[in-house]
């Protein structure tokens, strides 16, 4: 399998990329700093970036694009004060933009392999957990589900499957020491949940451990 995986040199990304190297797949990670051996230069806001990763795949056909790459910026912010216009941009085009881009620009080598599309949402996308405050982070979330459910329908004739996750509270820098999972702990569920997408489950909203998430 030739898997690629978005912002994976750190958090449950890096995680994701050192548990299908462990399990001998080719596995490409992209990172914003720098390419190298099994990893692409990728700004996942940039589309000049978007196409060069297109293109240094060349004809490479794709089994599993894992759009994880993401940001939550309005943490803590204050209604009265915060949530301003430049985060609400920045925000949805690295979590929002940023998915559709970079699943547009692989689409022919998807195709080629029939691949599927992992897109990491959060719980913070649900209607049903609504909990309030964060604004930019949960739209933009639910904006990508809504988003991978939609993808589900059009690229199900090509064969492709579509799945949208909740990858647990997991310790990393976006998650804090508090988290609830580790990286690894992350990983092997997503794993094994990538795993299980096929064309009967596109469209699925599922957590890391495999639970169907509400909407
Ligand atoms: P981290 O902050 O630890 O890592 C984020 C990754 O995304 C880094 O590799 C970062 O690269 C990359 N990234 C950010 N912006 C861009 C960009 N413009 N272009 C390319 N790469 C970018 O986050 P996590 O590992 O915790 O989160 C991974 C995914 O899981 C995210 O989508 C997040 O929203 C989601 N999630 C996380 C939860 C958690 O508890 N941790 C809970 C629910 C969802 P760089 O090092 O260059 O900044």
């Amino acid at each position: 399998m030739t898997i690629l995986i978005t912002g994976a040199n750190r958090g449950i990304g890096r995680a994701m990329y050192d548990a299908y190297v462990a399990k001998g797949e080719t596995v490409i990670g992209t990172r914003r700093d720098t390419a190298g051996d099994g990893w692409l230069q990728l700004d996942v806001t940039d589309t000049d970036s978007i196409e060069a990763m297109a293109a240094s795949l060349g004809d490479t056909p794709l089994d599993l694009l894992v759009c994880n790459a993401g940001i939550f910026k309005d943490r803590g912010m204050d209604i009265a004060t915060g949530y301003p216009a430049d985060v609400w941009a920045e925000e949805f085009a690295t979590n929002v933009t940023g998915v559709f881009l970079g699943i547009q620009a692989m689409l022919p080598a998807l195709k080629a392999a029939k691949g599927k599309i992992a897109i990491i949402s959060s719980q913070m996308a649900s209607d049903a957990v609504a909990a309030g405050g964060a604004y930019i982070y949960r739209a933009s979330k639910a904006a990508v589900l809504n988003l991978g459910r939609n993808l589900a329908r059009d690229l199900q004739a090509d064969g492709i499957a579509v799945g949208i996750y909740h990858p647990g509270w997991v310790q990393t820098d976006m998650g804090g020491t508090a988290a609830a999972i580790t990286p690894k702990d992350a990983a092997t569920g997503l794993l094994d949940r990538f795993a299980d997408l096929s064309l009967k489950s596109t469209g699925c909203f599922k957590t890391w451990d495999g639970r169907d998430h509400a909407f």
